[in-house]
């Protein structure tokens, strides 16, 4: 069987080794951590380096097809590998997606609308009127995740301030805008014929960080039938080939903004695993090989909740797994990390049930009771 080679070794990493060995295929994961969540299940384990050179040149002598599960790879890393062996996404939409600032440019040069926002590159650019971003949130333009490096001003001077606490990084100054609810769409695309979206999910953050992801969304069938259709768009005007993931605001009169991109598996799309016909990683597998992408219908309504470290005991104990393992229509996925940490992610659940609103209710009386 054929040799898949993946990009990082965390849990989305270790989702997309079930299923490509599911599919028959071996994986070697590039790592630099030796406890990774994806090592303990791939047939070869690099634990070197990212950006390590005897590492890449293995990866790419021994590998037909490679991918990444997290967007702050080197970019340049991945155009080199592109040079001898299938590489995808490219390095160049990679590179995008690392980078709210080319990220946003490319939104809106696809004709897609993003919230209004300054791009920050030195200091000069934030001697304007700001007030068009007021209040606004300032988030570097790089290396952010679950909401860190993000600080939220309510005036000119606070923005200013902020933008030399950061050390004066590249950033954007966003305006915050009046969400009515968060959505994501993921799309796989092999070529502009061959592109397929799944159902809407309706994302629900606590402290920066997604909580619970509900599908379907509870938006008109309408306007999620237009996110899918913005992530197609996108997807085309990137000439992306692969797993994309679209995160959207809702705002207050029912128009949608794209708020980022993540270039891989998203959070938000672990439902598909339990709940539709293919999954986001199986789409993963397909993409890269250049394979035809699976169908998307859900199965059944379902709620996903992510599994943070904050419900762990102090002293490391696990929570009761026994009310998730004894409900019959609830899945239980644990990502093998050693440590737990408060806001760290360890794992994730579905609750699948013949309305969303039956499975919400269930989804958080069991969170009640681990
Ligand atoms: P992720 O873990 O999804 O990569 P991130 O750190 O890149 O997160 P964002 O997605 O930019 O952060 O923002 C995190 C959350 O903050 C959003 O999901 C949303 O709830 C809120 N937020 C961000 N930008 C805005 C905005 N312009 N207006 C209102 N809320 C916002
Ligand atoms: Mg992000
Ligand atoms: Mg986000």
């Amino acid at each position: 069987p054929a040799m898949l080679g993946i990009l990082g070794g965390g849990q989305l990493g270790r989702m997309f080794v079930t299923a490509a060995k599911r599919m028959g295929y071996r994986v070697t994961v590039l790592d630099p951590d030796a406890q990774a969540p994806a090592a303990e299940f791939a047939d070869v384990h690099l634990c070197a380096a990212y950006n390590d050179a005897e590492a890449l040149r293995t990866l790419a002598a021994s590998c037909a097809a490679i991918t990444t599960e997290f967007e702050n790879v080197n970019a340049d890393a991945m155009r080199e590998l592109a040079k001898t062996t299938r590489v995808s996404p490219s390095g160049d939409c990679v590179a995008i997606a690392q980078d709210r600032i080319a990220e946003k440019a490319w939104v809106n040069k696809a004709g897609l609308p993003t919230a209004p926002y300054l791009a920050i590159e030195s200091v000069e650019d934030i001697q304007v009127e700001l007030a068009p971003y007021l209040p606004g949130i300032l988030k570097t333009a790089r290396l952010g995740y679950d909401g860190k490096g993000q600080v939220r001003v309510n005036s000119a001077d606070e923005a200013r301030a902020a933008y030399a606490n950061l050390g004066g990084q590249a950033c954007v100054l966003e305006k915050m805008l009046d969400l009515k609810l968060e959505v994501s769409a993921i799309v796989t695309r092999v070529s502009s014929e061959q592109l397929s979206v799944f159902p809407v999910a309706e994302n629900i953050h606590k402290n920066g960080i997604l909580d619970e992801s509900i599908v379907p969304a509870r938006i008109a069938p309408a306007l999620a039938a237009q996110a899918q259709q913005m992530a197609r768009q996108l997807a085309e005007a990137l000439d992306y080939v692969g797993v994309l993931a679209v995160e959207f605001f809702v705002l207050a009169d029912d128009s949608l903004v794209i708020n980022e991109i993540a270039p891989r598996p998203h959070n938000s799309g672990h439902y598909t695993i339990d709940a539709c016909v293919s999954d986001q990683y199986q789409q993963q597998v397909r993409a890269m090989c250049g394979l035809l992408p699976g169908r998307t219908e859900l199965l059944s309504p379902v709620v996903m909740v992510n599994l943070l470290g904050d419900v762990w005991q102090a002293d490391g104990g696990e929570p009761n797994w026994n009310v998730l393992m004894e409900a019959p229509n609830a899945h239980l996925h644990l990502y093998g990390k050693k440590h737990a940490r408060p806001g760290r992610k360890m794992g994730h659940y579905t609750v699948l049930a013949t309305d969303v609103d039956a499975a919400l209710e269930q989804a958080r009386a069991l969170k009640e009771t681990l």
